[in-house]
This record gives C-alpha cells, structure tokens and sequence, in this order.
C-alpha cells in the first residue's frame, strides 16, 4: 500500500472549493493500513491511539471496522463516547491519570487502564473500583526517533510488587505492558521487550497473579515509508515472537502514527517570496505553529513538495507567522514558485495537525475527507 497522494488536478480542485491550508483525509487508507496490521499480525487486538489524530471520519472509519481505541484524557474518552463507541472498546492508557479522566472513564463504562506507580493504583481504585490494571514496564527503545520512557513505565524488578498492590486494592491485575518509543526503526527493542515480559509474566504466575494481557503499545513505523523503517519486516517478526512465546495470553497492541499518518496529505499555498542570501524563500500559510507542528513535536521531517513543475533549485520553505522559528523546510529542491502556487505534505497524518496552534491569529487548517 502507497501512501495517499493527491494528484495536482485534485489538490488545485480542493484548494479553489474549500481554500488552504487543507488536511486531506483517505479514510480508504485508513482501512487498508487497519486490514494490513489485521492480516500481519492476526491475533493483535487494535486499539488505535487517537491522539494521532482524532479527525472524526479516521474514528467512525475504525469503529465501523470494529476497532479498539487508546485514550489519555477526558477529552478523548468524551470524544469516543460522542460517537458512541462504548467503554469496553477503549483503553486508558495514560500511566498518570487526571482525575476528571477517571471519573470520565468510569461514567463511560471503561475497565482497562495501565499504571507504574503505588500512587496511581489508589487513585484507580478510588474512582475506578473494578479496574483491569495492566502494569507499564521501562523499556530500552534505542531503536526509536521518539523515546517514550524517560517519563513511563516502572523498573522490571518493581513489576511484580505494582500488580500485587494493585490486588490488595481491590483491582484486577491482569496484564502487562510497555510502548518501545515511537517510530520505531526496527523490531529489536519489541523483541528485548518481550523476552523481558515473558520473564514478568511467568514470575506474576509464580506469585498468584495470572497474567491475561500483554499490550505491545504503540510506535510501529508508518506503512508506507520504507526507506527508513520497513513496517512489513517489524510486523513479521512480531507476529513470529508472539506466535512462539506468547500462545498463553491475549494481545494488544495500541497503533497511533502507523495507522493515520500515510493517510493524509496537506495543501499549503505560497503567501509569499524573497531572495534573502542568493537563495529563494518561501513563505507558506502553513507552518511550524499550524499542520507542521510535528517538525517540533514529533521529530518529524516533512515530505513536501511543489506541484509546479520546472526547473529546481534550492529554497527556503517558511510559515506565515512572525516567528523565525517557524521555518518548514530549510533545504529543499523547488521550481520558481509564485504567491498562491500549491505546495503539497504527503504522509502528514500523525501528530501534525492535531498539535497545529492558532499562534499568531492564523486558523487552523481545515480538514477535508477525500472522496475516493
Ligand atoms: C502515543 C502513544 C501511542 C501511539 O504511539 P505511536 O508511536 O503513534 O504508535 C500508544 N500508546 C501510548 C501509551 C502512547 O502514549
């Protein structure tokens, strides 16, 4: 499965109907990238991380698929149930949770949740008196753009000791999980991450716990960006390691990026130009505080281009606020563009426009669903 991208002919189309900045959603390669992680690694159950982006259409598409959903927040949970997805479709799997999110949870029906700490178990069992707890463990994730565990997850040796506590409160300790990092570059700190939970759960059983889940979390590489992490090849060995080790437990896994951000393009227009240093500027309006967030948040190096054609050199792409922070792109091989050529963000669908900000008085780019 390629990634979604619009041609010219229909990016010029959106453009004139609806204006720019645009998000552009494929719900159709939402299903796809769904069906694959379906058919790669088949006894995973999906929940997927709207905080990747929580566009309504990617939503209903997964819901009406039957997926699972990951949240963090009140905001989220309330979301979900606006849809009217139900709580025993969603896990809460923020380790550190408000509590507006626990009471959100509970009045939304949700039994799932994760923790690390003593800390958190009590709240839990103050607000959520018959929860499923799954505890997190620390992982090394040098493998991944986006360490995950400098701020979650419990030391491995402390496991056992979190999910007897959370017994003793009343609650079920019924599995283990961990999240290897986002953008996962290859399948070696999933499989550290299960040699060590193979470890936790034969040591819980030992100790009266029996262990039903085991969540591998997020952090698959997007589908279709083979240059720099192969999904296809990650997904392979995962399934291989959980159909030897693992045919003693249900598995989760909580996909945000993976599933959304090959599925959306953005359409950005030129607002401006200027020769600064014998190079050509760009100045877009969409930037680092708009779809281009993730340049900042996510680590993320967007994969943008000009639908003009003609001969290239070397240029500046810039957002339109007044901040010098708020450059895009600052290499990049373009023809001579002109005020209102398009620009156009190919697999911009995760943590791009979900952290966009209205900084500076610019609105927030709108999203279109593509009509296949
Ligand atoms: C962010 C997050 C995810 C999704 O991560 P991706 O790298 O987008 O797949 C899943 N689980 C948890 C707990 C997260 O915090």
């Amino acid at each position: 499965m390629n990634s979604f991208k619009l041609t010219k002919e229909n990016a010029q189309m959106l453009a004139n109907q609806y204006g720019t900045p645009l998000e552009v959603i494929s719900v159709r390669h939402i299903e796809a990238n769904y069906r694959l992680l379906q058919e790669r690694i088949p006894r995973l159950k999906i929940y997927y991380a709207i905080k990747a982006n929580p566009a309504t259409c990617i939503l209903q598409k997964l819901k009406d698929l039957g997926s699972n959903f990951d949240v963090a927040s009140d905001g989220e949970i309330e979301k979900l149930a606006g849809l009217n997805i139900s709580g025993e479709r969603m896990i809460y799997a923020n380790p550190v949770k408000t509590v507006r999110g626990l009471k959100a949870a509970q009045k939304a029906g949700i039994r799932r949740m994760t923790f690390d700490s003593k800390t958190e178990v009590d709240k839990i069992a103050e607000y959520v008196p018959n929860a499923e707890v799954l505890a997190r463990v620390k992982i090394d994730n040098s493998d991944a753009v986006v360490d995950l565990n400098i701020k979650f997850g419990a030391e491995r040796q402390h496991i056992i000791e979190l999910l007897k506590y959370a017994q003793t409160k009343g609650l079920k300790a019924a599995g283990i999980c961990f999240h290897v990092g986002s953008q996962a570059l290859s399948a070696d700190d999933y499989l550290r991450a299960f040699d060590v939970v193979r470890n936790l759960i034969d040591k819980a059983r030992q100790n009266g716990i029996d262990i039903k889940y085991v969540d591998i979390g997020g952090g698959l590489p997007a589908p279709a960006l083979n240059e720099n992490a192969d999904a296809a090849e990650i997904m392979a060995q995962i399934n291989k390691c959980i159909e030897e080790n693992f045919a003693d437990v249900e598995l989760w896994a909580e996909p945000g990026r993976y599933m959304c951000a090959s599925a959306v393009n953005i359409v950005t227009a030129v607002i401006g130009k200027q020769k600064r240093s014998g190079r050509d500027w760009y100045y877009l309006d969409d930037g680092i505080y708009g779809s281009f967030s993730g340049k900042l948040f996510d680590h993320w190096d967007y994969d943008i281009m000009a639908l003009k054609e003609g001969e290239k050199s070397v240029a500046t792409l810039a957002g339109p606020s007044c901040d010098s922070l708020d450059i895009v792109k600052s290499q990049v091989l373009c023809p001579q563009l002109e005020t209102g050529d398009l620009l156009l963000a190919v697999n911009a669908g995760a943590y791009s426009r979900v952290s966009a900000t209205t900084f500076n008085g610019f609105s927030l780019p709108q999203t279109v669903v593509w009509k296949e």
